[in-house]
């Protein structure tokens, strides 16, 4: 299914390199991705990355096929996961990099958020139902890829599906969201406990898209001082969810608080994703990348 257009077989941006490409951020059929993990490898490596994260959500389950994968084709995979936490009610995306994927702390965490995401949805399809959308539930499990879980991704194509909204990036201002039908209120990980399995994994944690968060001044701050000071490793600095502004402004952040910096595309599959694998600037001058000694 195209979502947003054809962008399959448009050029990678990049001429061809010298220095390695990264790319820390991304999705796969283990969570809510179009591409199975092989297959995401092999775009990556089409697309000239030549360090790939996978980064499911909650989920390391494709990492195996991953890193068969990139074995073959001569990419590096870095065995990662992207942790749905809730701070002060909001919720925050915690990415972690190059962890140990047989770590049980970090395979119970993601097990125990996990479990929470099959009730929400059935409160997602009530709320859609009271809305006037009845079944959302059910048709979202029609677009479940893996069954261990169910994103609201998932009721976004069904949504674009059922010709409610043009497509997903639509639903996300329509439905889902704060103040829209489809929207309920759900308690992910702890900030602290989420460092805490990721750090027990060997792995860096690292706070996705930063700019998301509609948190303000004053609380985009707190956050960063709080992710800093409870063992957070690094923040997305390079993210297709921020405006060049914004980069520039989280480059600024992570000198001032000692945090590494990452880049990642937090791609979803063809047509579903605002840049390509490996399709992101370069990070700002004068922040320590966060793979600076691997
Ligand atoms: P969940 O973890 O179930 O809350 O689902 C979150 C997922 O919804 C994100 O990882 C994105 O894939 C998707 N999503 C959230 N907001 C947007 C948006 N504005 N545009 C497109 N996708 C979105
Ligand atoms: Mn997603
Ligand atoms: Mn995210
Ligand atoms: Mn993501």
């Amino acid at each position: 299914m195209r979502i947003f257009g054809p962008d399959i077989d448009r050029p990678a941006l990049q001429p061809p390199h010298s220095v390695p490409r990264y790319d820390l951020h991304s999705h796969s059929t283990h969570s809510d991705g179009l591409l199975t993990p092989a297959a995401l490898v092999r775009r990556a490596v089409t697309r000239g990355v030549d360090v790939l994260a996978l980064t499911d959500h909650d989920e390391l389950s494709g990492l195996a096929e991953a890193q068969g994968e990139a074995a073959a084709a001569g990419l590096r995979l870095v065995p990662g996961a992207e942790l749905s936490v809730t701070w002060r009610g909001v919720t925050l995306h915690v990415l972690g990099l190059r962890i140990d994927a047989a770590c049980p702390e970090l395979r119970d965490g993601l097990a125990g958020i996990r479990a929470g995401r099959t009730e929400r949805a059935r409160r997602i399809g009530a709320s859609l139902a009271d809305a006037g959308i009845p079944g959302a539930y059910e048709g979202a499990l029609g677009f479940v890829t893996s069954d261990r879980l169910i994103s609201r991704t998932h009721f976004a194509r069904f949504l674009v599906e059922a010709g409610h909204v043009r497509d997903v990036r639509d639903v996300f201002k329509r439905y889902l969201v704060r103040g829209k039908p489809g929207h309920v209120e759900h308690e992910w990980a702890g900030l602290a406990e989420a460092i805490e399995w990721i750090h027990a994994a060997g792995g860096r944690a690292v706070l996705a898209h930063p700019g998301r968060y509609k948190l303000g001044t004053e609380g985009l701050r707190e956050l960063l001082t709080e992710f800093r000071d409870a063992g957070g490793d690094g923040i997305e600095v390079v993210s297709p969810s921020h405006s060049a502004a914004q980069t520039t402004d989280f480059a600024r952040h992570a000198r001032g608080l000692g945090l590494l910096a990452s880049s990642g595309s937090d791609y979803h599959g063809p047509g579903e994703s605002y840049v390509d694998l490996g399709d992101m600037p370069p990070l700002p001058a004068g922040v320590t990348p966060v793979w600076h000694d691997w």
